[in-house]
This record gives C-alpha cells, sequence and structure tokens, in this order.
C-alpha cells in the first residue's frame, strides 16, 4: 500500500529542493553541507553544542530528550575515543519519516553526523539501518561514498585537519534491535538486547564502553539545517518547548495515509482533516495512538491536543516517533490492541522474564476477550498483569505493553464488557492499516 507525502505549510527537513534526488551535487544545490563548512571553519566543537542548545532540538526518536544536553555529556568525558552513532532502524508501528528521510535526503543525515561528530570529538560513528530496508542501504552507501570522494568525509575533512568515517551499518530487522543499548549490542556484534539501565547509560558506556551519542536519524538531519540556517530560524517554528518541526505519518482509518512535516503544536485535527483528508466515507474518529501503541490512547474528543511532547503527556499519551494510527468508528480498538499485544509478545527480546511471560499473557487474555470468552476475571487479570510487569525489564518495551492495555481498559471499559461471554467473535472486527511498502508524491 501506498502513504503519500505532502509538503508541509513550512517545510525545513522535507523542503522540495532538498528532497527532490538524493544525490550530492543536488543536495549541494539546496544549501547541503553549508552548516558543516560554517562550523569547521569558524566555529569551536563547543560553539555547535552552543547553537544545538540554543535551538531547544528535542530528540525526534521517542523520548524528546534534549539533544544539546547529550552532546555535552558525551563532550566532558575526559577520554580519547568517544563514538556518534545515527539510528535508522525505524520499527514503531505507524512510524514511517525515518525511512523517507533515509530514502529522500540521506546526505541530510550524514551532514547532521559529520556536525554531531565535531561537536563531541568523535572520528568513528555509525549509522544503523535494517537488513529489511535494503533500498535505504544503497542509498545510504552511495551518500558516504559520495561525501568521501568530495572531502567532506574520511581524512582531514575540508582541510581543516577534522577526520571521521561513517559507517552505515546493516543490522538485524527485529523491533528490539532499535532500542538503543540494543543497538549498541549489534554494533558489537552480539544479539541485539537491551542492557540494564542504570546506572550506566550510552553517554557514559556506549559503544565499545565509550561515551557515545545516540540519536535519531531525524535529529541528524535537524541538526544540518540548525547551523546552516541559525538556531533562531530554527525556533522560529514550533513551540517555546517543543521547537521546531517533525515528520508525521498517519496511517489507519483516514481517506488519505499521509506524511508530513509540520511545526511542531500543530493541532491533530487539522492534521488529519487537512492532510489526511478525514475519516474514511460514512465513519467517524474514534480514537488514535499519537506516538504508535506504545504512548496509549487519545480518544477522539480530544483531536484539539496540539501534536506536541507537554501537551500529549499531559493528557496521558506522548509523540513517540510521531506515527499516528487512526482509528474509525469501523474498527475495534480490542482487536487492535490485541495485534498490538501479539507485536509485543513477538518483539520481546526475552531476556526479562516478566517481559517474557507477561507480554505472552496480555496477548492470550486479550485474545480471549476478542475471542468472546472472556469474563470479568479476565479482565481483572490483565489489569493485574499490566500492574505487576510495569518497569520490570531493562527496556521500554515491557512498560510500554502494560500502558497499552491499561489505555485500553481505561478508555474502553464497556466495549471491553460488551465482548465477554459472546462465544463468537463479534461482528466487524476490523483493524486498522499502519504498513505502507512506498512513499508517493
Ligand atoms: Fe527484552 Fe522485554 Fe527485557 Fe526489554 S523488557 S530487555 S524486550 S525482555
Amino acid at each position: 500500500m501506498d502513504m503519500f507525502f505532502m509538503e508541509g505549510p513550512d517545510p525545513v527537513l522535507t523542503r522540495s529542493d532538498l528532497i527532490r534526488d538524493p544525490s550530492l551535487s543536488s543536495y549541494e544545490k539546496a544549501g547541503g553541507y553549508r552548516g558543516l563548512r560554517r562550523a569547521l571553519s569558524g566555529l569551536s566543537p563547543s560553539d555547535v553544542i552552543e547553537e544545538v542548545k540554543s535551538s531547544g532540538l528535542r530528540g525526534r526518536g521517542g523520548s524528546g530528550f534534549p539533544t544539546a544536553l547529550k552532546w555535552e555529556k558525551v563532550a566532558n568525558h575526559r577520554v580519547p575515543v568517544r563514538y556518534v552513532v545515527a539510528n535508522g532502524s525505524e520499527g514503531e508501528p505507524g512510524s514511517h519519516k525515518d525511512h523517507f528521510l533515509i530514502s529522500r535526503s540521506p546526505h541530510q543525515i550524514l551532514e547532521g553526523m559529520i556536525l554531531a561528530s565535531y561537536a563531541v570529538g568523535a572520528s568513528q560513528a555509525y549509522l544503523f539501518v535494517k537488513e529489511s530496508f535494503p533500498e535505504g542501504v544503497s542509498l545510504l552507501q552511495n551518500a558516504r561514498r559520495e561525501a568521501l570522494s568530495a572531502g567532506l568525509l574520511g581524512n582531514n575533512i575540508l582541510g581543516t585537519g577534522f577526520s571521521l568515517d561513517i559507517v552505515i551499518f546493516i543490522g538485524p530487522a527485529a523491533y528490539i534491535a532499535g532500542e538503543e543499548t540494543a543497538l549498541l549490542e549489534a554494533l558489537e556484534g552480539r544479539p541485539p538486547r537491551p542492557r540494564p539501565k542504570p546506572p550506566f547509560y550510552p553517554t557514559e558506556m556506549g559503544l565499545f564502553r565509550k561515551p557515545t551519542v545516540v540519536n535519531n536519524v531525524e535529529t541528524y538531519a535537524h541538526v544540518a539545517r540548525i547551523l546552516a540556517d541559525g538556531p533562531s530560524r530554527f525556533r522560529e517554528r514550533g513551540t517555546q518547548k517543543s521547537p521546531g518541526t517533525m515528520i508525521f505519518s498517519v496511517s489507519g482509518s483516514v481517506v488519505r495515509p499521509v506524511l508530513v512535516e509540520l511545526p511542531l503544536g500543530f493541532p491533530l485535527r487539522r492534521l488529519l482533516e487537512d492532510y489526511a483528508g478525514g475519516p474514511l466515507p460514512g465513519e467517524n474518529f474514534q480514537c488514535f495512538f499519537t506516538g504508535g501503541p506504545s504512548f496509549g490512547i487519545l480518544t477522539a474528543k480530544e483531536i484539539d491536543t496540539p501534536l506536541e511532547y507537554d501537551a500529549l503527556r499531559a493528557k496521558g499519551t506522548g509523540l513517540g516517533s510521531a506515527g499516528i494510527i487512526v482509528l474509525g468508528s469501523g474498527d475495534c480498538p480490542v482487536a487492535t490492541s490485541r495485534e498490538f499485544a501479539l507485536f509485543y509478545e513477538k518483539g520481546s527480546c526475552g531476556q526479562c522474564p516478566p517481559c517474557r511471560l507477561g507480554t505472552e499473557s496480555l496477548h492470550g487474555l486479550l485474545e480471549e476477550v476478542e475471542a468472546g470468552k472472556g469474563s470479568l476475571q479476565t479482565l481483572d487479570r490483565i489489569r493485574r498483569v499490566a500492574e505487576m510487569i510495569k518497569g520490570r525489564g531493562n527496556c521500554g518495551l515491557i512498560t510500554a505493553s502494560a500502558y497499552m492495555v491499561q489505555s485500553l481498559l481505561q478508555h474502553f471499559p464497556a466495549l471491553l464488557e460488551a465482548h465477554l461471554g459472546k462465544g463468537v467473535r463479534p461482528e466487524g472486527e476490523r483493524i486498522p492499516c499502519w504498513h505502507y511498502d512506498r512513499f508517493v508524491g
């Protein structure tokens, strides 16, 4: 199925000249590598961090952590070796932005990584992309080759004495490989299993136990624009606490599944009505998973919520990686949650027993409810399992799976009870679609 790309009102990363063609010549014609030239010719590494800090950029991979703070922590370690890593794994259901950026503007990501490496003092960086995205791998490899031959990467970049290589790392396709410490394990040649944290986070002990910056590929692309146009230009869009733009992917029961870059704080209603074409004919919106399944449900009543970290958190959900899955009146939130529970069960790496057993149990219980075989005790067991497993694993997957079912229990108690004891699967158990093969437009 196709996902449509539409140009937003004032795009930064997806400006038509920046995404017209993935080649170096096209990117440079659009002002590409201007930020890098500016930084290497006149800014110190700490000046670069200061510019990113004044922009207020927050990571676009899910947590919204301030990017400059992470960089500062790594730069401040008095050690000779530090690393920069880009997470291009994109596995959250409903999120398609990273693959879009890799497909249309790979140099923008590389430029941001080179700037980050200069800022924190790294001479080796890695860009993780999944083996299940071979087109992305070859576009990135090609972009790396072009940057090397143009002297923008490799030894003595632009004659400044700064040297860096970027390895395009082809990683496993497993969902959990996108968790930042699992990704580091994969880079070190081991199976992708999240590391326990605390005590040590990647900024202290990351790749090969060295201080490491791990950012999402969209975050690096923003860095390239911030250094080219200045932090105040970045702050002209978005809100005070969530400045800048983000690439939103809307999938599910809408007329036009769409990918569009919008300023943070843009109202969900306008995104769904002006860009995604509204609900399917004859239907209304029922609810939304605004940050994929991991952040829980936003009901249709809350459609005027601004799309930014804090407003969504205040409603008990989140922005995540801006993959919005829409459920229309013809979709079943119970069946959809059961499908998500299966996703978490399959996605669990299995190293923490509460996660291995809990995700399996939540999926089994939801399946019982969906099939009309559940009782009030089943709902109570779902509640207890979710409460019991929250926060009891090495990574956020366990808590995300618990939170997703708690959100279902909170918002759809009557619907869940309507499923109980029917003995047959209720009619019309439709699940919205969030898988797309290619981008159009
Ligand atoms: Fe693996 Fe689950 Fe533990 Fe995360 S919480 S490390 S996915 S077993």
